[in-house]
């Protein structure tokens, strides 16, 4: 059984009129020009494949309400569609009642919140006041959250911007009732499970794979099993940017600790075990 934990993918409209939705800053700041996007079918037919089971695929963080409306109609009946083969975390917009953006996604019967990034203005005091509103209300709704997080060191590339570790593993810490993904190996978070006392406060932390192979080396599989542990990572791709092929041979090679990379954690972020 292989879950892809991490997957995109917008309405038929966005990805045959992505140039439209570019007046969002949001959107035009990680897909202006030549980034793929894909819809439903594009993620299915690469699923066959590539062998996987199972997509949790993503929203969006949109600043346009309505673009994060359509969207997660579309990731509800996309959910419906695709029973067992695919569910969704609902989009988020920056610029709406985020309480009322929430329940609206629980009532859709989405999975959870995400991906939440802030590609646009980046991670600041007011991007960590809201963040921590998201994952209250989140917390009200029983909702896992997924959150972009990336390196503050290494090479730079598009959507790519600095969160402050310190504020991250403070609203981590304090929010402690849902799951919380930190993608992208939570931008090194993980590192500081080492420390027995951020290991209790993370508990309910998880780490996913996406775009690793274009990130670190191959070896940090098998290290990051042994600082936080087989339990805490979920294989995302970040379909379509990379698809499976290209962890296939890493994960499988960590052996017992595949299985739960693979598929038991995210189903226990999905309440499917
Ligand atoms: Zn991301």
């Amino acid at each position: 059984m292989i879950i892809d934990g991490h997957t995109h993918i917008f309405t038929d409209d966005m990805v045959q009129n992505k140039e439209r939705y570019c007046d969002d800053r949001q959107f035009s700041l990680l897909y202006y020009g030549k980034a793929r996007i894909a819809h439903a079918e594009i993620l299915v037919d690469s699923m066959e494949h590539t062998g996987v089971d199972a997509s949790l695929v993503m929203g969006f963080t949109w600043h346009n309400e309505e673009y994060a409306r359509i969207h997660n109609n579309y990731l509800a009946t996309v959910q419906h569609t695709y029973k067992k083969k695919i569910y969704a975390f609902g989009a988020i917009a920056l610029k709406g009642d985020i309480y009322k953006q929430i329940e609206t996604i629980k009532k859709l019967g989405l999975y959870g919140i995400g991906e939440v990034a802030f590609y646009a203005d980046g991670f600041n005091e007011e991007e960590e006041l809201l963040l921590g509103q998201i994952l209250a209300v989140a917390e009200k709704f029983a909702l896992p959250v997924c959150l972009h997080v990336n390196e503050p060191v290494g090479h730079i590339y598009g959507g790519k911007y600095y969160t402050d570790i310190r504020s991250l593993f403070a609203l981590c810490s304090h929010y402690t009732k849902i799951p919380i993904i930190c993608s992208h190996w939570g931008g090194g978070l993980l590192f500081y499970e080492m420390m027995p006392e951020v290991r209790k406060s993370l508990t309910h932390v998880y780490y996913d794979t996406a775009a690793t192979p274009f990130l670190y080396e191959s070896g940090i599989y098998d290290i990051a099993v042994q600082m936080c542990g087989k339990e805490k990572i979920i294989f995302g791709s970040d379909f379509p940017l990379l698809d499976y092929s290209r962890y296939k041979q890493h994960i499988e090679a960590l052996g017992e600790s595949a299985e739960h990379i693979l598929h038991k954690n995210v189903e226990k972020v999905l309440g499917l075990s």
